[in-house]
């Protein structure tokens, strides 16, 4: 018979660093490991982790371009100002110069518009603004410099330059340089498999007309959308009872995808069976607590995937309250969503500065994540914790546009202090 929970148990209390690293560590691990690709058509790769190098198939620009609509000039020719030059011909973007034109000449000009090649023998663009036009003569009221309003042949990229690294998330900025450089398709990773699992004897289906003594099964909903947003595709498995049999059967099942993650059931509560169950699958608990606000009782580890298997998943077993599993998925379990889905960069997390509205008081020791709203001008951002009837308050943090992070060494924070906050993406 296996040990007891309350026998084998070995706490591992982290700090939110320490937790943060371990996260790190593991993920550097997985990204090394070979994964599954596949060829999408461009604007299905947004949101995607790009699993090919794209390159410059010429230079960029290809020709040195005219950045301002004017006239290409020598800028030697413009010693004294006014100065007056002869206009030899007109180039527009696309176009090209009349035939014979071959170089410009001292004293010449030609009409030129932004995004046309600039001639060869020019070296600059003096603005329209600039300039009087005078039949087939130009004068030029501003002297530029060499380089002036002329971006340079090849100056953003060499033919054959790195571009876009493997591993990279693809954004709308990449979508366009991939376009730019003649990309309809692109290959990526294929979206690792997250496989859910609820637990808890009082956790009912959404479609249920819950009892008094029930809830409706919401974490699975918040956790699929999370892991949408991660780039990971979530498998929704049936709800977990407090039963050991059923609960160690639906965790097989989980950890045959990439990553399990559950929800509940890991408290020190006599139903939290959670901890008991992935021990039978020989778990390797990494961490089994971490210390913040909401989501103290995370539990992070691997576990084999079947009885004597020599294959491991990684499993989270993330604290039931809603508001708990959304932080502590976002902190930590999408670290390795993203790692799973080839991403190189792991941080994820982009805090930015905001004044407190109101003074903060709370307890020192844990570093907490609180719902609050971020307002004020964008450069002058404020933020103020909402008003939440704790952990199990979904209604509030649907309110929140970011968490406020609060360190854990101090419990009085100034009226106008700068604060670190989170951005969530609702
Ligand atoms: P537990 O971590 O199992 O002690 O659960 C903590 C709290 O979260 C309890 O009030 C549960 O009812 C609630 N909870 C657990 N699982 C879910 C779920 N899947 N959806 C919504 N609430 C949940
Ligand atoms: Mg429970």
């Amino acid at each position: 018979m296996p040990a007891s929970k309350a026998e084998t148990r070995i706490e591992r209390l982290l700090t939110f660093e320490e937790a943060r690293a371990c996260l790190g560590s593991q993920a550097e691990l997985l990204c090394k490991q070979p994964r599954e690709q596949e060829q999408v058509p461009l604007l299905n790769a947004l949101g995607r982790t790009l699993a090919e190098q794209i390159v410059a198939d010429r230079d960029f620009p290809p020709f040195p371009r005219a950045t301002r609509d004017g006239f290409a000039v020598r800028s030697e020719d413009l010693g004294k100002i006014p100065a007056e030059l002869k206009v030899v011909g007109k180039i527009r973007a696309g176009g090209v110069l009349p035939d014979g034109f071959t170089r410009l000449n001292r004293g010449q000009a030609v009409s030129i518009m932004t995004g046309a090649p600039v001639p060869s023998g020019a070296d600059a663009v003096v603005m329209v603004e600039h300039t009087q036009r005078h039949d087939d003569s130009v004068r030029l009221l501003r002297s530029v410099a060499a380089g002036e309003n002329v971006v340079p042949q090849s100056s953003e990229a060499c033919a054959g330059a790195l571009l876009i690294e493997r591993g990279t998330r693809i954004a709308h900025s990449h979508i366009a340089l991939a376009a730019a450089v003649g990309n309809s398709k692109l290959t990526v990773y294929s979206r690792p498999r997250i496989a859910i699992l609820p637990t808890g004897d009082e956790i009912v289906s959404v479609d249920s007309r819950p009892a008094d003594n029930q809830i409706r099964n919401s974490n699975s909903f918040s956790l699929a959308a999370q892991v949408i947003a991660a780039g990971g595709d979530p498998v929704q498995l049936p709800i977990a009872p407090d039963e050991p049999q059923r609960l160690r059967e639906l965790i097989g099942h989980g950890l045959e995808a990439d990553l399990l993650l559950l929800s509940g059931g890991v408290s020190a509560g006599e139903y939290d069976l959670v901890e008991d169950a992935l021990s039978d699958f020989s778990a390797e608990f990494l961490f089994t607590g971490v210390q913040i606000q909401p989501g103290k009782p995370l539990v992070f580890g691997r576990a084999h995937t079947r009885r004597g298997s020599s294959e491991w998943t990684y499993f989270f077993g993330l604290p039931g309250n809603p508001i708990s599993t959304m932080v502590t998925f976002e902190l930590f379990a999408s670290i390795l969503v993203q790692a799973l889905s080839g991403s190189s960069s792991q941080s994820g997390l982009h805090g930015t500065k905001a004044r407190l509205g109101n003074e903060v008081r709370v307890k020192a020791g844990l570093t907490r994540f609180l719902p609050a709203c971020l307002s004020g001008n964008w450069d002058d951002p404020e933020v103020d914790p909402l008003k939440w009837q704790g952990s199990g308050d979904v209604s509030a943090f649907a309110r929140a546009n970011c968490l406020l992070v609060i360190p854990p060494d101090r419990e009085y924070f100034n009226p106008g202090e700068w604060m670190t906050v989170l951005p969530l993406q609702n």
